[in-house]
């Protein structure tokens, strides 16, 4: 018989849950899909099988992940490819906080599962609902290995002057605060897909990220090991996005505290969920943003300028880390997709070697490519993430044909 080749990525949020079903041997998605506001009367799930392109949507009550997974999991019965299909050969999970403890996808034992509940004081609203997404997967097949994928672990690399805050270590020790950074599993697979994009290896070549969806985080990937990047502690650190504040003194919190007399829970949700572009101008989608400024909207074009100069502080920032810079790569929603944030990040930054082409960065794909004239020193590339390809790969390496069986390295 051959060995399975068959992996499915789970990306277990509080209320969702989003998964594919891909084939290593044969590099094709075979699955994608998503279930949306579990524990609500309005849940809702949506299938599509690729291979035939067929879309079904299911409307609904669904009470919790464990009947959430069995909805996916019949839903990739009819298909043909069920959970109980000998060729699939693991279930890989994103885990957004691995701490300092895994730098590596892991195979998922007690004690990693352990581990991962310790974690959940610096990640209380993620690594809860990823541990229910695992658990609910063991139970379905306890027979099948797990893999925990970590959003920080890319990160562990980090130098130590730029991994901690200028804080007391007794201190910072004691409650773990340090910087993690997340969105490790995108800037890993679009640092080395731009390495390849300009035909050198990984190991050669210096790039800045810049991951810029919803959320948005840059980094400093120096031969292919993270040295710096932008979120912290929590996701909260660093650009401006859709929703987040970013960088901020952390005065801001006690004048907001002391003076406006609102509630430790109020800023937190103030800054998380009611900041960034939202807060700025009550739009967090950039494709709306620019439909005002395009009439003339003042607060989208004022929300649009403090984004692009916070992202612009970053891209000097990280040329400085770097020293070399071979090349800076924009990903996600709006790094893919938002022309004018990549020509206004970029525009004037010559003497830094940067410089986009008008033409090409007008062009839209789905493939990376390079935005910058080929006269350039330093290439500007847009290069589309796939953070569940890259989880699939990492679980496949792990258990798959050739894989090491053993766990990761999770050293602390
Ligand atoms: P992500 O978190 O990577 O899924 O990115 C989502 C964000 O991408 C949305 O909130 C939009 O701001 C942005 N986005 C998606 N499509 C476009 C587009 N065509 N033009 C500009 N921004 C876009």
């Amino acid at each position: 018989m051959t060995s399975p080749t068959r992996v499915l990525v789970l990306n277990s949020g509080s209320s969702s849950l989003k998964y594919q079903l891909l084939d290593m041997r044969h590099d094709r998605r075979l699955a994608v899909g998503l279930v949306e506001r579990i524990g609500e009367q309005t849940s809702r799930l949506e299938h599509t099988c690729v291979t035939s392109g067929d879309t079904r949507e299911q409307d609904g009550p669904i009470a919790d992940h464990d009947a959430a997974l069995k909805a996916v999991a019949e839903e990739l019965s009819r298909d043909g490819v069920g959970l109980d299909s000998p060729d699939l050969a693991a279930i890989g999970h994103r885990v957004v906080h691995g701490g300092m403890f895994f730098t590596e996808p892991t195979v998922i034992d007690d004690a990693v599962l352990t581990e991962i509940e310790r974690l959940i004081p610096v990640a209380p609203l993620h690594n809860p609902a990823n541990l229910t997404g695992i658990r609910t997967a063991r139970s379905l097949r306890p027979d099948l290995p797990q893999v925990a994928v970590f959003d920080t672990a890319f990160h562990t690399t980090m130098p130590e002057s730029a991994a901690r805050y200028a804080l007391d270590p007794r201190i910072a020790d004691r409650y773990r605060i340090r910087r993690y950074g997340f969105h490790g599993t995108s800037h890993a697979y679009v640092s080395r897909e731009t390495a390849r994009l300009l035909g050198r290896d990984p190991a050669d070549v210096n790039v800045i990220v810049l991951h810029l969806g919803n959320g948005a985080s840059a980094s400093a990937v120096r031969g292919g090991r993270c040295v710096d990047t932008s979120m912290g502690l929590t996701p909260l650190e660093g650009l401006v996005m859709g929703t987040r504040s970013g960088d901020l003194d952390p005065a801001v919190i006690f004048h907001l505290e002391r003076v406006g007399g609102m509630s430790m829970d109020e800023i937190d949700t103030l800054l998380n969920k009611r900041s960034g572009l939202f807060g700025l101008c009550g739009d967090n989608d950039m494709r709306e943003i620019r439909r005002r400024i395009d009439e003339g909207d003042e607060a989208a074009a004022l929300a649009f300028d403090i984004y692009i100069h916070r992202l612009r502080k970053y891209i000097g920032a990280y040329c400085a880390v770097l020293g070399r810079v071979d090349a800076v790569a924009f990903t996600a929603g709006v790094g893919e997709n938002a022309a004018a944030v990549r020509e206004a990040a970029i525009a004037g930054l010559e003497s830094m070697g940067l410089a986009v082409d008008a033409g090409l960065n007008a062009v839209r794909s789905r493939e990376a490519r390079l935005i910058s004239p080929a006269s350039a020193r330093v290439a500007v590339a847009v290069v589309p993430t796939d953070e569940e390809l890259e989880i699939a790969t990492q679980t496949y390496a792990l258990v798959g044909t050739g894989g090491k069986e053993e766990l990761g390295n999770t050293s602390e």
